[in-house]
């Protein structure tokens, strides 16, 4: 980055992708001066609706966004640019953070930067760790992947080929009748689990697929297995599964740093699986704090630093947003190697 015009900068960023309205302002150096954020949370048992989340994330944007720049003690006309997340995910939530984000840069006349969602967590996520070229395991609701940055782009080295392992939990702790996002609650259900029931683990290549581990899971529930333990065999399984891929990733890299982002790397279990097979491969496994590793404002704001201070902008009215999109097809001179 062009040195003191970046530190001094500032950008508000807008994350609006699926259950989680955020917004945040972060400076060219880094420094998060605030990041506030709220959840939608369907009823339990049911998963998310976008038109439902979309009203959400309007009800609630004016307020969180006044508290962002409050917080950090900016106006909106001091801020650099304008930040949002511009997708992957649901078009009827995208569309509120995007039509914010728009008026504003519109208004105010500041630079309109589009980000991908998922490379937000990654980038946060060196940021937060100060890692610098990690093999990283992205998890979350929308994604998992095993991915590494190289010549300009995230990389990815494996996925899933079907559910995420976020759709897993939500949609097992669906089923159970439990509150979505499930992850938490099938998280402390697990450490009531005692016994390891037979699950399909499936690798292929380096990909994944947990469509058969959640049919799996859903007939223990239905022929009455204790919960604890369904939930406890879930974890066990899939996590093996991303170890052994992040394994791999690693031994192929010879990287000597492992990073965990995403909603599902709070996950405890799952954080002292990788500390094992960081330890094996002799890398050092770089763990995002709890608080910044599912969706939030933080993300968007620090990746429309890194984008903005290297010539990105669009013009609002050319701005939209993309349901699907690809991490690796987007294109970051950032990642130099
Ligand atoms: P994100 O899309 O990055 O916000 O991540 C959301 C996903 O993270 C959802 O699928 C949640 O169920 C999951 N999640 C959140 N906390 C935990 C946890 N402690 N254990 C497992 N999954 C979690
Ligand atoms: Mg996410």
């Amino acid at each position: 980055m062009d040195g003191d015009r970046s530190t001094m900068m500032a950008c508000l960023g807008i994350e609006s992708t699926a259950h989680t309205f955020g917004a945040s302002v972060v400076t060219g150096d880094g420094k998060i001066l605030s990041d506030v954020r709220s959840t939608y949370r369907p009823p339990p048992g049911s998963g998310i609706h976008p038109r439902e989340a979309s009203r959400h994330h309007a009800a609630k944007a004016p307020e969180l966004v006044a508290s962002a720049l409050s917080s950090a003690s900016l106006r909106v006309d001091e801020v650099d640019c304008v930040a949002y997340s511009a997708g992957p995910g649901l078009g009827p939530a995208l569309r509120v953070g995007a039509v914010v984000a728009r008026a504003l840069a519109a208004y105010y006349s500041k630079p309109l930067v589009p980000v991908h969602h998922a490379i937000g967590h990654l980038e946060l996520g060196r940021l937060l760790t100060g890692a610098s070229r990690p093999v990283s395991l992205l998890v979350s609701g929308g994604h998992t992947m095993v991915l590494l940055p190289r010549r300009s782009r995230w990389r990815v080295f494996g996925e899933t080929l079907d559910v995420t392992v976020g759709q897993l939990l939500d949609q097992l702790g669906r089923y159970m009748g439990l509150p979505s996002p499930a992850g938490p609650e099938i998280e402390s259900l697990a450490g009531g689990g005692s016994r390891l029931l037979d699950l399909p683990y499936v690798i292929r290549g380096n990909d994944l697929s947990f469509s058969g581990m959640l049919t799996a899971a859903k007939r223990y529930i239905a022929s009455g297995a204790r919960r604890e333990d369904v939930a406890f065999s879930v974890q066990e399984t899939a996590f093996a599964m991303l170890c052994e891929v992040s394994e791999r990733a690693l031994a192929f890299s010879g990287s000597g740093e492992l990073m965990v982002v995403g909603g599902v790397a709070a996950n405890s279990r799952l954080r002292a699986m990788l500390e094992s097979v960081a330890r094996r491969q002799g890398a050092r496994l770089e763990l995002v704090p709890p608080r910044y590793s599912g969706d939030c404002g933080a993300q968007i704001a620090w990746t429309g630093i890194l984008h903005y201070s290297h010539g990105l902008s669009v013009d609002p009215r050319a701005s939209r947003v993309i349901q699907r999109w690809r991490l690796d097809e987007v294109t970051l001179p950032w990642i130099d190697r």
